[in-house]
């Protein structure tokens, strides 16, 4: 985004920013979204999340926990692999 001129936004006493209305139109969050802070290096990463499974991208039959969305066939897969203790 070195093309686009730079919004200079408060942090407030609790942590909230808001994200300027050029930024959440050109990223589609104009409804309850999501998004996702990361560190790259001394750069802090805004992600959007998309509603999905973490590992397959599916959007139905879906559940979260610690705050990732994970499908139902997706967490048999892993409940099996990891209640498999003799190491096959
Ligand atoms: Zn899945």
């Amino acid at each position: 985004m070195s093309n686009t001129p730079s919004i200079v936004r408060t942090v407030e006493k609790l942590g909230r920013v808001s994200i300027p209305i050029e930024i959440r139109e050109r990223f589609d969050l104009l409804g309850k979204n999501h998004v996702e802070m990361s560190l790259e290096g001394d750069t802090i990463v805004l992600t959007k999340q998309t509603p999905g499974c973490l590992f397959c991208g599916a959007d139905s039959n879906t559940e979260t926990y610690r705050g990732k969305m994970i499908c139902r066939e997706c967490l048999d897969k892993l409940s099996k692999k990891t209640g498999d203790v003799s190491g096959k």
